[in-house]
């Protein structure tokens, strides 16, 4: 017996990285087994922000899902879906979108701050209107939980809300979502950066090779301060010591005092850390090869899991009409 569904997901916009497995894809593959994950590769979303370039969505789409199955989420348990083959998403889109505000949206914190973040003067309806999207993301497969960030939470409650006035105007037939607000880790960039991004060019990828992880963390920011071998190091400043915390927990003990008196020199410590991060991705490696071999069978998960997934939205969409009274016929 499944403990509930979760809705959960990513905007396809390039290959997964550390940064990604450690605040959300880790979790997933824990929580598989317990409740009963549906994986939105949010295509529509990533649009809000890229519909100049849609070039590099069938790719992304593609790369994500591989991503996916190569962390070991597995189709069987989850199902992954792509949003904008879920055509019942868009239209209650819609029908949320007839009680919402324009103000509620302007006003809305996190849309203010990517609206700035981005440089929007102005903004396209599809942008200011991407929470309702989300709500209907979430609500369509009548998820009952969404693990998120604790900056996400009011994310969560911009649903919460549409869902509590749907069911208040028409008839109770949707489920309001709990927010799961876990422990969403966040790394540093290889560069010292304060979070691991694409855009910043300071991502170790999923899909690194060995070498190209070596050569990585090879010219990772540490310890502005230790200069030669025989100076004193300071781990909390040093990003390769945020890695050692992460991946490999049981070293750092006995790293800080030898960092500390230069018991140990960054390149010792620098190759400790590659070994670990390249035994986590081996079996990743393993997993993804599979796919590699047989491109037409990620394709082929994807149907399935959109196929899974629409069959939910009918039935939500069945009862959305019949509460709304717009099931004519
Ligand atoms: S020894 Fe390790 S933790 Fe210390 S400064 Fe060098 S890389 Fe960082």
């Amino acid at each position: 017996m499944k403990k509930g569904r979760i809705l959960t997901g990513d905007r396809p916009t390039g290959k997964l990285h550390l940064g990604h497995y450690v605040g959300s894809l880790e979790n997933r593959v824990r929580l598989q087994d317990e409740y009963d994950p549906f994986i939105i590769i949010a295509d529509v979303q990533a649009l809000t922000t890229n519909f100049e370039k849609p070039e590099a969505l069938k790719r992304d789409v593609h790369q994500v899902a591989e991503d996916y199955l190569a962390v070991g989420l597995d189709p069987e348990k989850a199902t992954i879906f792509v949003q904008s083959l879920v055509p019942e998403i868009a239209e209650l889109t819609i029908f949320y979108s007839m009680f919402i505000t324009v103000n509620v949206l302007r006003h809305n914190p996190t849309i203010k701050t990517e609206a700035k973040q981005y440089g929007y003067q102005d903004m396209t309806y599809g942008f200011l209107g991407y929470p309702v999207s989300q709500a209907a993301d979430i609500t369509f497969c009548k998820a009952n939980l969404v693990p998120v960030g604790a900056d996400q939470v009011p994310h969560i409650e911009f649903a919460r809300k549409i869902v509590r006035r749907f069911n208040e105007l028409y008839k109770p037939v949707l489920v309001e979502p709990e927010a799961l607000v876990g422990e969403v880790g966040r790394l540093v960039g290889t560069d010292g950066n304060a979070k691991m991004s694409k855009s910043l060019g300071n991502c170790i990828y999923l899909c690194d090779e060995p070498k190209e992880v070596e050569q990585k963390i090879c010219a990772a920011i540490t310890d502005p301060a230790r200069m030669r071998r025989d100076d004193l190091g300071h781990p909390d400043v040093c990003t390769v010591y945020a890695y050692h915390k992460v991946f490999n927990p049981g070293f750092v003990e006995e790293l800080r005092p030898q960092c500390e008196t230069a018991g140990i020199g960054c390149v010792d410590c620098k190759k400790r850390l590659t070994a670990e991060i390249n035994a986590l991705l081996e079996p990743m490696h393993e997993r993804r090869a599979k796919y590699v071999a047989k491109p037409k069978l990620v394709d082929e998960i994807l149907i399935a899991g959109t196929e899974r997934a629409r069959a939910a939205a009918r039935e939500t969409m069945a009862q959305v009409r019949e509460a709304m009274q717009i099931d004519y016929f």
